[in-house]
């Protein structure tokens, strides 16, 4: 016979729609690492959680990106009446309608890029850094050409901070990049142009940084408040679909459809599923003997080595009664999961050094590659493989049974 574990389901790659079963995804505190908020920056610390946050808010974020650079790409081509209303019908005002029609284009532009490609982090920020820069540039020479409305174009400099913080979703640190690299140009370009009394151009930069600061106070509290909000509901979703001693999804979790979309995507995609129901022998005896505490760490074992032993992010391991587990193995034949629970079996049986010594017995229920006919429901299958459980009970517990299911 063959070695069991050379038919071992092998690991896969992490499966995109659907969470991963492990607690590191979904911590137990706020002090875990992975979900701790660098402040300074304004995003989470760890590269990982915060490319999960970016990604969840991402249709949010869009949504919002889009209006504002419609909004941008309006009001700069509306705006060129003032130019022609200041400078006359002139070449000049003519190159600076040229200009903001170039802005409005390269919001367009930006707006089709994301519709392209709705899914893309960096098309995303890449759209909200363009045509910030270009449409600031362009300001700059409005303003440049303009130094007789010099105090209109310094209150439409003001608004423009304002977008950059609160409107435009972005990253917090090019916000203030862009907010505070403008507004030093814009204050230069008025030094160079010297056109303003020295006081006058002191208030002004004093504006400025003040603009600045009720920007960033502004957007950091926005962006540390959206990731405490994200990172208490995946904590609240932590206590909802896991159970506290063993960290593995519980019986609500499993309801919430965790089986049926599997059977679906095996009825869809001809792949085989297997399902295992895994149950302590004599585990009443152990609380009676040694203690609940004791048959607390026993369970709380027996749910690390499931866990251990099973595939991160394919397979799920579900607390499924009180010393009972239930492993769902997508893509794993007959054979697959035999291999496995032979080897769960055997390590729970033989575990070194363990002060207490118990067993397990499984039962299987397994779907092949292009069934014919599949169960009628998710608690048909898991009954089949109650009745292989009970089977293995009957054989003397410590052992594997195992059936294909179906009709
Ligand atoms: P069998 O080999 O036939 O499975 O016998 P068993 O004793 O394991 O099965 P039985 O269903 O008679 O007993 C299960 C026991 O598991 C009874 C219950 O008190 C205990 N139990 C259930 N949940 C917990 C828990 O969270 N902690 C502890 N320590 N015990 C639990
Ligand atoms: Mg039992
Ligand atoms: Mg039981």
């Amino acid at each position: 016979m063959t070695d069991p574990a050379a038919r071992l389901p092998q690991p896969r790659a992490p499966a995109r729609d659907r969470p991963s079963p492990r607690l590191p995804v979904l911590p137990r505190d706020s002090s875990t690492p992975s979900l701790t908020i660098d402040r300074r920056r304004a995003e989470f610390a760890d590269r990982v959680s915060e490319a999960r946050f970016i990604r969840h808010f991402l249709p949010e974020r869009n949504a919002q990106l889009k209006a504002s650079l419609l909004f941008a790409a309006a009001f700069y081509v509306a705006f060129a009446a003032t130019d022609f209303a200041t400078l006359g019908d002139t070449a000049v005002a003519w190159m600076l309608a040229g200009l903001r029609a170039g802005v409005a284009l390269v919001g367009l532009g930006c707006v089709a890029a994301i519709v392209r490609r709705p899914a893309s982090v960096r098309v995303s920020i890449g759209a909200a850094c363009t045509l910030l820069v270009v449409a600031l540039a362009v300001f700059m020479v409005v303003c440049w050409f303009q130094p007789q409305v010099l105090a209109w174009n310094a209150m439409s400099q003001a608004l423009i901070i304002m977008a950059v913080y609160g409107n435009f979703p972005n990253r917090f640190v090019y916000s203030v990049a862009i907010g505070v690299g403008s507004s030093f140009v814009f204050a230069a370009m008025l030094a160079i142009q010297g056109n303003l009394r020295a006081d006058d151009l002191l208030t002004l930069v004093l504006l400025l940084v003040m603009g600045n600061a009720l920007g960033y106070i502004a957007a950091r509290r926005f962006h540390v408040a959206q990731r405490e909000q994200f990172r208490a509901s995946l904590l609240l979703q932590q206590l909802a679909d896991r159970d506290p001693l063993t960290g593995c999804y519980n019986r609500r979790f499993l309801q919430k459809g965790l089986l049926n979309a599997e059977l679906e995507r095996a009825r869809r995609y001809g792949t085989p599923l297997s399902v295992v129901l895994c149950d302590i022998d004599h585990f009443k005896r152990i609380n009676d003997t040694h203690g609940h505490a004791a048959g607390d760490q026993v369970l709380a074992d027996f749910a690390g080595l499931l866990l251990t032993l099973t595939r991160d992010t394919v397979d799920s391991v579900v607390r499924y009664g009180g010393e009972e587990f239930l492993l769902v193995l997508p893509q794993t034949d007959l054979a697959g999961a035999q291999a496995l629970a032979e080897r769960i079996r055997a390590a729970f049986a033989d575990a070194p050094g363990a002060s207490i010594r118990a067993t397990a017995s499984f039962g299987i229920a397994s779907v092949p590659a292009q069934a014919p006919v599949l169960p009628a429901s998710s608690e048909a299958l898991i009954g089949a493989a109650d009745a292989q459980l009970y089977a293995a009970k009957r054989g003397g517990r410590n052992m594997v049974c195992a059936t294909l299911a179906g009709g």
